[in-house]
């Protein structure tokens, strides 16, 4: 063994007749992606740990093409996620999400504390799974250096009152008179939402109220902006 590397399973696909490769997002290296040999085999020790959601301890050995899955231990599962259809759906687009954004040979420390943040309450916080995705695509958006400013206008720099705009060509958010030609509104109650949101910690996503309809019409907008930006869509 070579190295310890802190990381999330985002992705495991069958590789030959036995093997594996994981794309594990890290702590210390950003997206690498690891052979995991063996690992269909029924006796397999390692088994267990290479499927996604799978946050651990990687052991790795680094080699010529690949480098190759020797040991793990488990710092979660997120077991609980499969119970819940909702919550699992939820965290599979989370999963899908950083694949896509994330480079290799990148560091993405901040998403990765951000990801297992949002997955530990997906999992094990008792409230709608919907809010903790949506402070997961802020931070996400920060981190990218395109995080939106919900209080002025990207424009003008009027402040942002009633109602908004995501100008679909830009991905920022603007006031009326700057807004672009492909442009959707953001009603007032949604902006409120998404500042509530951006300031409010995981943890205390719960005492936040909602209407379900503007959590649903906040997704959209940061599914908007995310194809905008990452041309990513689901
Ligand atoms: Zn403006």
């Amino acid at each position: 063994m070579d190295e310890i590397v802190k990381g999330v399973v985002l992705k495991a696909r069958d590789y030959k007749e036995s093997d594996k490769v994981l794309t594990i997002l890290t702590a210390s290296k950003g997206k690498i992606l690891v052979k995991a040999r063996g690992v269909k085999k029924a006796k397999s020790k390692l088994k267990a740990f290479c499927q996604p959601f799978c946050f651990a301890d990687f052991e790795i050995t680094h080699s010529k093409f690949m480098d190759i899955l020797t040991g793990a231990r488990v710092v979660d599962m997120f077991f609980d996620l499969v119970q819940d259809y909702e919550k699992y759906s939820i965290a599979s687009v989370l999963l899908k999400l950083l694949d896509k954004i994330c480079v290799e040979g990148q560091s993405y420390e901040n998403q990765f504390v951000n990801s297992t943040r949002c997955l530990t309450a997906i999992c094990y916080l008792d409230y709608n799974p919907k809010l903790a995705f949506i402070k997961f695509v802020l931070n996400l958006l920060v981190g990218e250096g395109v995080g939106f400013n919900f209080d002025n206008c990207s424009g003008c720099r009027a402040i942002l009152r009633d109602h908004s705009y995501l100008n679909l060509d830009t991905g920022e958010v603007v006031c009326e008179k700057c807004k672009g030609f492909y442009n959707v509104k953001i009603s007032k109650d949604v902006l409120l939402l998404l500042k509530e949101i951006n300031g409010t910690d995981y943890e205390n996503l719960k005492n936040i109220n909602y209407k379900e309809k503007n959590l649903d019409e906040t997704i959209k907008i940061l599914f908007l902006d995310l194809k905008q930006r990452f041309d990513v869509s689901f």
